[in-house]
């Protein structure tokens, strides 16, 4: 009696929870009573019941729950476990889908046409090639292969595992091809940047009665674009027009790129025509890429209307402003547009903090990176890998070697450290802040380098004059079977030229279009004049000037006329200073070495010819500037600058130290000064020199001993090398100072430069 009366409830209650799992809109509570009930009563044997429960339960994410229900089943048929399947599947949950698939299999349950898609998308998810495989054969023994869903989701698989082969020949044998698989394939082609393999797929496709959408056009041409087939990328887009295809959003944002890379100008007007045409002005990603289209074709007036046309601003588009900026050297300009998008709120991301700081270290903005660096962190932005490679050019350039380290330490803490990008960035950083040693330390210990971190090393031994040790990184290099290119071979002629090995330096240069397959370019003939001229060579230079098969640049001018100043050669630095004054008429400085030769040589007339013509065009002398870190903080020192609060100290102990050398007879060497005045002013103007304060202050600032590291932004005069050279031994301090040729590292009274610079 009792259990006819537990029946009559069982069939009831199984009745009324049924019905409730059947609504998609069950809650889970209710999930879960049915679920108790079900295991009191042992109903969980039937098979409709426990897949209603699972998939209620992955609807509502509880997989926990899920698997205990398909744990309690004493029989579980293929059913059940592909509701789970594909519900972890669809939840991206991939090792999960393949855990439980093979359980399945490992009770030798045959899987369906319904598991098996879900199980070929988790290998798809997790690029599980191996195990992907395995699926197809047993997709095969099962006889599903025909099956065009498990079809499609093996073509999916391959081309997600870059098997474009075995992808193309299962959509070759697909009875009803679709144009889904077949624009994958032809996106999968077009991402690997195989522009003959994605064209012919496209023909074929459309052989076999395949009429393309806008997805299969769109996958083309962004591949090609990410892949730098810019033009490319352009002819599809126009065939697509051509065609009567109408382009989307995503379209345009994938074509206008490529466009900008080719700076084809035109073809950007006209795409900004269509754009507006077709309404999609208003799409945010469209806007961002007309903003970086202009950027890149320098159209900056146009570049700031689309962006003040905009209904709200975005932050792809302010990225994108503070680049194009950036971009045409406008850098002041995005560093203001930077601080208002600031100012009003604006979300920036990593990307904005990362573009501001790029922008100020390549504009000589170095102190503005750091600072920028500094309040990025206060404003809880986290830095990223392209982050740091950004901030450390600033480091090195003014010889912040605090602030590189910590950036250093930062890299190490978020783990990529490892990083090529910022493993180059890092060398290049230690070695202009003077500790080239930490820099080849640094490239000994990375565990993969790319040609970057080869030619960021031999760049660093040739600012400091170490030709040796960069010959033999070039020769390593090749060992290691990395090519060089034409900046490894800069970097070889340059140390070559700095430490005068005249005949290494010519041996290279000749054999290099023949042994590295890099041809000259107009930097290795600078490199040479250089080589030639520090030798003496100047007649040598001058002519392989004139044989050059490429137009002479101002680089190359200019080092033929350093070399005529050092040889006091004024017939030569004649000629060369009347072609950079065609090529380079805004720049002071040859002018003003013209001048010196003329006063070497005692033509105070000409001197002033010079300085008259130089004021008349309103050049004014560069003035000079050095920078020191002290404290954590860097400090520009500026030549003759009277407001600087230590600049009396920094005087006095000057005049101490001048009067110390006097002692042990030194005599200044006053050629250096433009001006023709009494030697006595000569001698004040000779103390005002920005390195000479720069050492001066650092004296001041630092503990007895400690190494100073001074940058400048000309090159050091003789008669402050000869100053630093006694300061380092009567203080007893190494002094690195880096100019703009090369390093001095001044100890024990000598220069590692042996007076050649
Ligand atoms: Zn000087
Ligand atoms: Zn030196």
């Amino acid at each position: 009696m009792t259990r006819q009366v537990l029946n009559l409830f069982d069939s009831n209650f199984q009745h009324t929870i049924l019905s409730c799992l059947s609504s998609s809109t069950s809650s889970l509570s209710q999930a879960r009573q049915a679920h108790a009930c079900f295991l009191k009563t042992g109903l969980s044997n039937e098979t409709h019941v426990t897949t209603k429960m699972l998939s209620l339960y992955a609807n509502h994410r509880r997989f926990a729950d899920a698997e205990i229900v398909l744990d309690s089943v004493p029989e579980p048929d293929v059913f059940s476990f592909s509701t789970l399947i594909y519900a972890y599947a669809k939840l991206s949950q991939f090792s999960n889908a393949l855990r439980l698939f093979s359980r399945m299999m490992s009770r030798g349950l045959m899987p369906d046409s319904h598991v098996l898609p879900s199980a070929v998308k988790a290998c798809t998810g997790l690029s599980a090639l191996k195990v992907g495989q395995q699926v197809h054969g047993i997709a095969s023994v099962c006889g599903f292969c025909s099956d065009s869903f498990v079809q499609s989701s093996l073509v999916h698989m391959y081309i997600k595992c870059n098997h474009f082969m075995d992808a193309h020949k299962m959509l070759d044998e697909m009875p009803e091809p679709n144009v889904v698989s077949w624009s994958a394939l032809i996106a999968g082609y077009a991402r690997q940047g195989c522009v003959s393999e994605t064209k012919e797929a496209f023909s074929e496709m459309r052989n076999l009665g395949v009429e393309p959408n806008l997805v299969s056009w769109n996958g083309i041409i962004a591949g090609f674009n990410q892949t730098g087939h810019y033009l490319e990328a352009v002819n599809i887009f126009r065939q697509m027009h051509l065609q009567c295809f109408k382009a989307d959003g995503t379209t345009i944002s994938s074509v206008l790129p490529a466009v900008g890379n080719t700076e084809d100008f035109e073809l950007g007007i006209q795409i900004h025509a269509y754009v507006i045409k077709v309404g999609v002005d208003s799409d945010k990603c469209v806007v961002t890429a007309l903003i970086d289209l202009y950027g890149k074709c320098a159209c900056t007036s146009e570049m700031l209307q689309v962006f003040n046309e905009m209904d709200e601003s975005d932050i792809g588009a302010c990225n994108a402003l503070v680049a194009g900026l950036s971009r045409n050297g406008l850098a002041d300009e995005a560093l203001m547009v930077f601080r208002q998008f600031k100012d009003q709120g604006m979300d920036l991301n990593v990307v904005s903090w990362t573009s501001v700081i790029a922008c100020c270290s390549q504009n000589s903005k170095d102190m503005e990176a750091l600072d920028l660096f500094r309040e990025m962190q206060i404003a809880g932005v986290k830095p990223n890998f392209v982050t740091i490679p950004c901030l450390l050019p600033a480091c090195g350039n003014i010889a912040a070697l605090m602030h590189g380290k910590a950036a250093h330490g930062f890299s190490l803490r978020i783990g990529m450290s490892n990083d090529v990008y910022v493993g180059s960035a890092l060398i290049d950083m230690y070695a202009k802040c003077g500790r080239i040693l930490t820099s080849r330390l640094y490239f000994d210990g990375m565990p993969i380098r790319n040609l970057a971190c080869w030619n960021a090393i031999m760049g660093g031994y040739a600012m400091h004059g170490k030709a040796k040790e960069a010959m033999e990184i070039f020769h390593l290099m090749q060992r290691s079977g990395q090519k060089p290119d034409s900046i490894s071979l800069t970097c070889v002629l340059s140390a070559c030229s700095q430490s005068g090995l005249t005949e290494e330096g010519q041996y290279y240069f000749k054999s290099m279009s023949r042994e590295y397959g890099v041809e000259a370019r107009v930097e290795h003939y600078a490199c040479m004049v250089t080589l030639l001229g520090r030798a003496g060579k100047l007649e040598e230079a001058y002519s392989m000037i004139q044989q050059m098969p490429l137009e002479p640049d101002a680089c190359v001018w200019g080092s033929l006329l350093s070399s005529c100043k050092v040889h006091n050669n004024l017939s030569l630095g004649k000629v060369a200073a009347k072609e950079l004054f065609v090529l380079e008429p805004g720049n002071p400085g040859n002018y003003i070495i013209l001048s010196n030769i003329y006063a070497s040589n005692g033509k105070w007339n000409e001197v002033d010819k010079v300085r008259y013509r130089m004021k008349n065009m309103g050049l004014r002398k560069n003035p000079g500037c050095s920078w020191i870190e002290v404290k954590n903080k860097v400090h520009m020192l500026l030549a003759g600058d009277k407001s600087h609060p230590q600049m009396s100290e920094i005087i006095k102990k000057l005049n101490q130290l001048s009067m110390e050398m006097k002692k042990s007879g030194y005599v200044p060497i006053t050629d250096f000064v433009l001006q023709d005045v009494e030697e006595h002013d000569k001698e004040e103007i000779l103390c005002g020199h920005s390195e000479k304060l720069a050492v001066v202050f650092g004296i001041l600032n630092t503990s007895p001993g400690s190494p100073l590291q001074v940058i400048k932004n000309l090159r050091i005069c003789g008669d402050c090398h000869a100053v630093i050279k006694f300061i380092s031994s009567f203080e007893g301090r190494e002094i690195f100072v880096r100019d703009t040729n090369r390093f001095h590292h001044f100890k024990d009274g000598m220069c590692s430069c042996g007076d050649y610079w």
